[in-house]
């Protein structure tokens, strides 16, 4: 087994927080942060962290000469599987247009008639991107097929490259079933559900005015529990509405968007396990007021970033990004957007073993090209990843070894 030593790390985040939190600063203490330190992987896994004057002999040695070392991003929502192009309509939104949930149809119209071999394309590149800007787990949702065939067929590439597929058949109801709704709820909850469930690990629903109301999701979320899949809802996008209580009643993984929410939504979330995703990308993407999360974590809830990469309202693959959006624009401090970018990620997907960096977990992570973490947010735009170890293999080359036998796991 090859070792590797990461050595002369200036500062390293590990998420482990250790001693008691002190009365101000909890947001950086909860980073768990080491100065002048060294780590070993060993095969998939981190098997030292120390101080880098007692650092052990290893196998190869990389010099982090003085830099920041944090865990990989974990990327909990991203609709990746999909063919057209919608830059169009994001021109036009910045020219004055309104965004409703009904431009997704342009996108399943396109997505339907890509080959198999073109989607798999499509998606190894976002893929190369959200690898080579720091993010090791990355979840895909399936829902621009919305028929049993194309979303099979979607949840199945998907799993080509992540353990984190989300089946969302329920994005919104296809032009065809346009005056038969409870139609398409039947074929989502039956026949869909059976062909999509085996690759998936989650179901997710699109909670909104214009797509699924309350008795319909819940309906969706429930035929998806009924089979095993963990839940996960687009809740509170557009206006306010049921999804994040739906989220909350239902156990699920993770409320995303957020963005419109009442006090009682906010007292429910706090005291669930239910994380609040927050996707400022759609936000941003929309000219839309960015969610309100200083509200949300001084009641206490579990927030995550993520990228909500997809054609139509956030089409970027940036955690970088995402932590730059928040700190600006959503009043989160550099520690808390950082957390939330890996170990609030990690939460949506009940994933407790990622965006950590600690012995025995799984050895991913990023070398920054700067001396903190504040940089991410200090230097917005600039890439500063200089190295990103995934299950204890440098990517180094994040375009190719990204096929089917590979399954987007091991490549350097
Ligand atoms: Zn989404």
């Amino acid at each position: 087994m090859t070792t590797t030593l990461l050595d002369q790390i200036g500062m390293l985040v590990t998420n482990d927080p250790h001693g008691k939190a002190p009365s101000s600063g909890r947001d950086e203490w909860a980073l768990g942060i080491l100065t002048d330190a060294a780590i070993v992987l060993e095969d998939r896994r981190v098997a030292w962290i120390g101080p880098a004057r007692a650092a052990p002999a290893a196998d190869e040695r990389h010099d982090c000469a003085g830099a920041a070392v944090i865990p990989g991003f974990v990327d909990s929502h991203a609709h990746l599987v999909f063919a057209g192009d919608r830059s169009g309509e994001f021109a036009a939104r910045m020219a004055g247009q309104a965004y409703s949930a009904g431009g997704i149809r342009s996108t399943v119209a396109a997505t339907r008639t890509a080959t198999d071999e073109e989607l798999r394309a499509g998606v190894r590149g976002l893929v190369a991107e959200l690898l080579g800007s720091g993010t090791t787990t990355f979840e895909i949702k399936s829902g621009y097929g919305l028929t049993v065939e194309q979303e099979s067929r979607a949840c199945r590439i998907a799993a080509e490259f992540t353990d984190e597929v989300t089946f969302l058949g329920a994005h919104v109801v296809p032009e065809e079933f346009h005056a038969d709704r409870t139609g398409y709820l039947d074929l989502v909850t039956g026949p869909m559900l059976e062909a999509c469930a085996p690759p998936a690990r989650w179901i997710d629903v699109f909670c909104e005015r214009g797509a699924f109301d309350a008795d319909e999701a819940r309906a969706v979320l429930e035929a998806g529990a009924r089979v095993g899949l963990g839940t996960r809802v687009h809740a509170n996008q557009l206006g306010p509405g049921p999804g994040v209580a739906l989220a909350v009643e239902m156990g699920a993984a993770s409320a995303d968007h957020c963005t419109h929410l009442t006090d009682t939504d906010v007292d429910v979330l706090a005291g669930s396990g239910t994380v609040a995703t927050l996707l400022p990308g759609a936000e941003f993407s929309t000219r839309s007021p960015y969610p309100d999360a200083r509200r949300l974590l001084d009641a206490g809830v579990s927030v995550a970033l993520a990228t909500d990469c997809n054609p139509g309202t956030s089409f970027t693959t940036s955690m970088p990004w995402c932590i730059a959006m928040a700190v600006r624009e959503m009043h989160m401090t550099v520690a808390e957007a950082l957390r939330a970018a890996t170990r609030g990620g990690a939460r949506a997907l009940r994933r407790d073993d990622l965006g950590r960096i600690a012995v025995g977990g799984p050895a991913d992570l990023v070398v920054l090209a700067s001396p903190s973490y504040v940089h991410l947010a200090y230097r917005p735009g600039v890439d500063l990843v200089s190295g990103v170890w995934r299950a204890g293999h440098r990517v180094t080359s994040v375009a190719a070894g990204l096929g089917p036998a590979a399954g987007g796991r091991s490549h350097g």
